[in-house]
């Protein structure tokens, strides 16, 4: 697995100067990628090297050779449509192996410059030191206000699911409650809801308005909002991994887009970032040895968690209510349960066979769900 290590490093004016040089060496192999519509790395090293080594003769080679490098990739993201990719004086540097040298036990990095190699003192925060037993793997470089900050990407060693007994929940995620786990955990949306609508608002509002200092703190608002769903999403998913369970199964979104979202609302609100939550728990999960899967949400919410009838009717809104069996319950909860059981019984599966064994057509996922919630409650 990788990861990534940021480090704040000071404001130096070497480095600034480094930065702008390079960007400018990238814009200029841009515009030559452009017009030989090509991001192929030897033809542009071939028609840009010794033309970008005498523009800037204190940009040393290696560091010409990672701006073109990341001209090719900016070229090729580009797909040469639309308007020519412009690289700005204080984006970022992408270093390669040749221009830097992380000594994170030391606390001491050095970084290639137009003045030559450079030692800048790094503090490693207490949440990356367990990054540090891994293998640096690249160095991308980015001005913030006031610092610099250095961007380890680190190489790990992928950690074996270490449980002997396998305790499986199963995570519903909606709107109105962001998730519901099978073990009758709630993650309640309301004070959310409330803030989404406030940031959904001020947005309109400001694109109304269209002056530039409106768009400025546009920027700054979806800055605000997406640091918010993230702090959300972190902490429900540090609860979910940090419970008893070391399964979490979880709907497949491909298969099942905004289905509990009223347009009204979707409008409005846009959905919450349920993939992110996922990732913060794949990869939360993963550091400490448990597994996550994903199963089809295919009559989920329709199914009976006790006896396995399917039946649309038996949802009304949030509540979930049997007529075969009387189960009564909160429908994202019979849903989490469903989830829980789907997921078991494939990982039961996915150890003999392949490791994907879900249903993606709509009638073998309804007959596999039944399947699972039957056999679940014989094994019981
Ligand atoms: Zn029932």
């Amino acid at each position: 697995m990788q990861r990534t290590i940021s480090l704040k490093i000071p404001c130096e004016e070497s480095l600034k100067k480094t930065m702008q040089i390079y960007n400018r060496a990238v814009q200029d192999c841009i515009d030559i990628g452009w017009e030989m519509k090509t991001f192929n790395k030897n033809e542009l090293h071939e028609n840009s090297y010794r033309l970008l080594r005498k523009a800037y003769p204190s940009l040393q080679s290696s560091l010409v050779q990672c701006a073109r490098d990341q001209a090719s990739d900016i070229l090729k993201r580009s797909g040469f449509e639309k308007r020519k990719p412009v690289k700005r004086l204080n984006g970022s540097i992408r270093y390669n192996a040749r221009t830097y040298t992380p000594k994170l036990k030391d606390g001491i990095i050095s970084v290639s410059t137009i003045e030559g190699r450079k030692k800048f003192r790094v503090d490693v925060p207490n949440h990356f030191k367990k990054y540090t037993k891994g293998i640096v793997k690249g160095m991308v470089l980015v001005q913030r206000n006031g610092f610099f900050l250095v961007k380890l990407v680190v190489e790990l060693e992928d950690k074996q699911f270490k449980y002997k007994k396998v305790r499986t929940l199963g995570i519903d995620c909606g709107i109105n409650k962001i998730a519901v786990c099978s073990d009758n955990t709630f993650y309640a949306s309301k004070h959310l809801k409330g803030r989404k609508g406030e940031f959904f608002y001020l947005r309109e509002k400001l694109q109304q308005r269209g002056t530039r200092s409106a768009k400025r703190l546009l920027r700054k608002i979806s800055g605000r909002e997406n640091r918010f769903v993230a702090d959300v999403n972190h902490q429900i998913s540090k609860a979910i991994v940090n419970s008893r369970y070391n399964t979490f199964v979880f709907e497949k979104l491909s298969v099942r887009k905004n289905r509990k979202f009223g347009r009204k609302f979707n409008k409005k609100l846009g959905s919450w970032s349920f993939r992110k939550l996922q990732t913060f728990v794949e990869y939360k999960a993963k550091e400490i040895g448990k597994q996550i899967t994903f199963v089809n949400p295919a009559y989920t919410s329709q199914t009976c968690s006790v006896c396995a009838t399917t039946q649309k009717s038996f949802r009304h809104g949030n509540f979930f209510s049997c007529s075969k069996c009387g189960l009564n319950l909160d429908a994202d909860l019979n849903a989490s349960r469903n989830i829980a059981m789907l997921g078991n019984a494939l990982l039961g599966r996915a150890s003999v066979n392949s490791p994907d064994v879900s249903c993606d057509d709509v009638a073998g996922a309804k007959a596999q769900l039944q399947q699972s919630i039957v056999t679940s409650h014989l094994t019981c």
